[in-house]
């Protein structure tokens, strides 16, 4: 396949789901979709850079071993990371111990979006956050080292924000943060944003806390925060799009879109020439959105902004 200029590819190789969490319908309506198998990763652009697995609950498929088997062999330089839910401790660990053997420095998001009870209800499962918090703890004993909780905001979790940024602290994690985003594609799932002041006050609250650290990754974060909270605040990015060009999301049949909050469809994975032909045509343009999994690539394409905006509210103290 002809080299492409997509970096960044979001997967979900599968929506089977053992939560049933309150932003998201996939575990209600798409039990019984097909999935692509281990060999078809094989036709993924050689030259990705991050590769997120996500699902459903990617742990829930028996074959991911020979999945990461197949990333390693065509995309050696890729950063890759496992997006779970955290709540099937035994299945996950066990899963890993045979994975890092694979790709050693594989990583393992799980979503925590508050402490006890509030998250477990979030999740829709009875002891969810005891059992994320063993998940994170044997992950680390099996000697797993990239670690994150993935917090997704929304309006019913806003005060939960701070506990949770001290418990990734406490865990020695990274805190990675998403927005409750609507996709009827996706999630199957319109969600709306409500409680937009105390979601906005959180988010004020962590773009403070990242950018008092000394640290650029925690600029970097704060950066996102504050595109989160723009996109709160009035719906659109603040910087450009380009997913379908830099950056592509595959559903578990194959099926290529610019995004997952996106219904256009741009090609399929067991399509060589459909894929070879993913271009500027297909750019997304979509101001819908704001996530890690386009974000990033925006924030790259124009850091020059990214760091003039850190140099003046981190060192000139300009209030955002
Ligand atoms: S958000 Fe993720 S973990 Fe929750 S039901 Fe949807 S796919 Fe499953």
């Amino acid at each position: 396949m002809k080299k492409t200029r997509i970096k960044e590819v979001v997967v979900a190789i599968t929506y089977k789901c053992n939560a049933r969490c309150r932003m998201c319908n996939i575990w209600k309506i798409k039990e019984h979709f097909g999935e692509i198998t281990p060999d078809d990763f094989l036709r993924l652009p050689k030259n990705l850079k991050d590769i997120n697995i996500s699902g459903g609950e990617p742990f829930l498929r028996k074959d991911l071993g020979a999945i990461i088997i197949a990333i390693q062999k065509r995309c050696p330089r890729a950063k890759v990371i496992i997006s779970s839910n955290g709540f099937a401790t035994e299945l996950i660990i066990s899963q890993m111990k045979e994975i890092i053997k694979i790709m050693p420095d594989i990583g393992v998001a799980v979503s925590i979006d508050g402490i006890g009870k509030a998250h477990s209800d979030i999740r829709g499962l009875q002891n969810c956050f005891e059992k994320d918090i063993e998940t994170i703890k044997e992950l680390k004993k099996i000697g797993v080292k990239n670690i994150k909780i993935g917090f997704t905001l929304g309006g019913y979790n806003a005060k939960e924000l701070f506990e949770v940024y001290y418990l990734s602290k406490k865990l020695k994690t990274e805190l990675s943060l998403t927005v409750v985003h609507s996709s009827e594609n996706y999630f199957g799932k319109i969600n709306a944003i409500e409680n937009r002041d105390e979601m906005i006050q959180a988010l004020n609250w962590l773009i403070d806390k990242e950018l008092s650290a000394w640290n650029y990754k925690n600029w970097g974060r704060a950066y996102f925060a504050y595109g989160a909270r723009e996109f709160i605040k009035k719906g659109t990015r603040i910087l450009p799009d380009y997913s379908g060009i830099l950056s592509i999301f595959i559903n578990p049949q194959g099926v290529i879109y610019p995004c997952d909050v996106s219904n256009k469809k741009i090609g399929n994975l067991r399509d060589i020439a459909n894929l070879e032909k993913i271009n500027k045509n297909n750019l997304n343009g979509c101001e819908q959105s704001w996530m890690v999994c386009t974000a990033r690539q925006s924030i790259k394409k124009h850091y020059i902004k990214v760091i003039l905006w850190i140099i003046w509210h981190k060192f000139l103290k300009v209030k955002i």
